[in-house]
């Protein structure tokens, strides 16, 4: 072929975190058949649907095989019925957005990835560990990146400093892989200061169902949030919907780059990019956001959170420092006695075959962390913290 290709792909560091874990256990259970491995590794679910969603999916799917009630194309930017629920959502924990703001899609991946498609040549922002999606969709598309790392010493919140000047700047809170979640107060300082830039927040939600202090669940629980950011949020977590896909990004109206309006941009995005997101997928997800649906939905969130429980009883127990667990599925704990993440990753194969996630894989300021997920099943976490108690 003769054609150029997209030469930024060049620019992306070599994304070997899971493959490398992956490899690393294989071999390690080839040369082990007798041993069991626990894993507390990957960020999905493990709990079934609510039986309401599945239901309500079941019915939709139905509802698509009589000529009566026969559906094709969805709405681009999601049905009512599922906006509509959404909103409800937000307004159950006390946040106010318009359901013409809001774009339903498969997920919050595609969301994160997408919207660089409606932002021009800016400098972005982010915090380093970062859920990897962010950065290589700007390296893709041959952004500039300026790191913000989340130490100890900021209680991996970075917050903006003299560093930081009018740009795109991504949040995730609770973040993931460090567990920690922004207070209101600190919400607000980035708030101001995005107003005061004119720069763009880019907050990512996707673990707000996990939130049990008072930190907000949304950056519209901060006051002047809708002149200056967008939120992308997911079923994922929440309603365990990794491998059924839905999720949403919210665009105020109220959001504007000179004279032209971001939601108009995004919906133009959408409508030319996306299909929109299955009818019994929608159904689904506004049944998850249903009275009974949310529900369900806390009962596994509280599962996880024992689990969460267990782990960092354990931590405390042994002294470790560690962020996450409360406000989050994730725990993120210093390697003891300074090891590498990846030593520490290696030392707990080989000694009681726990697998979980070295730091280094999130970005250089994760060296020297490791996170554990609680998306497992009790008697894993248990078995998990068992063998982690002899070996730590
Ligand atoms: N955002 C963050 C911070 C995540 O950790 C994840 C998944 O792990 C996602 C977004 C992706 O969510 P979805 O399954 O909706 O694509």
């Amino acid at each position: 072929m003769k054609i150029n290709l997209n030469d930024n792909f060049r620019n992306l560091a070599q994304s070997y975190l899971f493959s490398e874990i992956g490899r690393r256990v294989r071999e390690y259970q080839a040369a082990n058949p007798d041993k069991s491995v626990v894993r507390l590794g990957i960020g999905d679910v493990t709990l079934p649907l609510p039986a309401c969603v599945t239901a309500a999916m079941q019915t939709a799917a139905a509802e698509l095989g009589d000529k009566k009630t026969f559906r094709g194309y969805p709405p681009e930017y999601g049905y009512d019925f599922l906006r509509e629920a959404i909103r409800a959502h937000y307004a159950s924990f006390g946040v106010s957005v318009a359901q013409e703001d809001i774009f339903v899609s498969d997920g919050a991946k595609s969301d994160c990835g997408n919207f660089t498609d409606v932002l021009g040549d800016n400098t972005v922002y982010m915090p380093d560990p970062v859920y990897p999606v962010y950065m290589d969709s700007n390296v893709m598309s041959g952004r500039t990146v300026v790191l913000l790392p989340s130490t100890p010493e900021n209680g991996f919140l970075p917050m903006p400093d003299e560093r930081c000047s009018t740009g795109v700047y991504y949040l995730c809170s609770p973040n993931n892989p460090t567990g920690a979640a922004y207070s209101a107060g600190q919400l607000k300082v980035w708030v101001d200061f995005a107003k005061a830039s004119g720069s763009l927040i880019l907050y990512d939600a996707a673990y707000e169902a996990f939130i049990s202090d008072d930190s907000p669940r949304s950056i519209y629980a901060v006051e002047g949030a809708n002149e200056c950011a967008v939120e992308i949020c997911s079923f994922s977590k929440t309603a365990g919907f990794t491998g059924t896909r839905c999720g949403y990004t919210v665009v105020p109206g109220t959001l504007m780059a000179g004279d032209v309006s971001l939601r108009a941009l995004w919906a133009r995005r959408q409508a030319t990019k996306f299909n929109g997101v299955s009818y019994p997928v929608q159904r689904a997800a506004a049944a998850a956001y249903s009275p009974e649906g949310m529900a369900a939905c806390m009962e596994n969130i509280a599962y996880y959170k024992e689990n969460a429980r267990l782990i960092a009883a354990l931590l405390d127990q042994k002294g470790i420092p560690y962020t996450g667990g409360k406000n989050s599925p994730y725990l993120w704990l210093a390697c003891p006695g300074g090891m590498s993440s990846w030593d520490f990753f290696d030392y707990l194969l080989q000694s009681v075959q726990v697998v979980g996630t070295p730091g280094a894989g999130f970005g250089a300021c994760g060296e020297g962390f490791f996170r554990l997920t609680s998306f497992g099943s009790r008697e894993a976490t248990a078995e998990a913290v068992r063998r982690l108690r002899g070996a730590l």
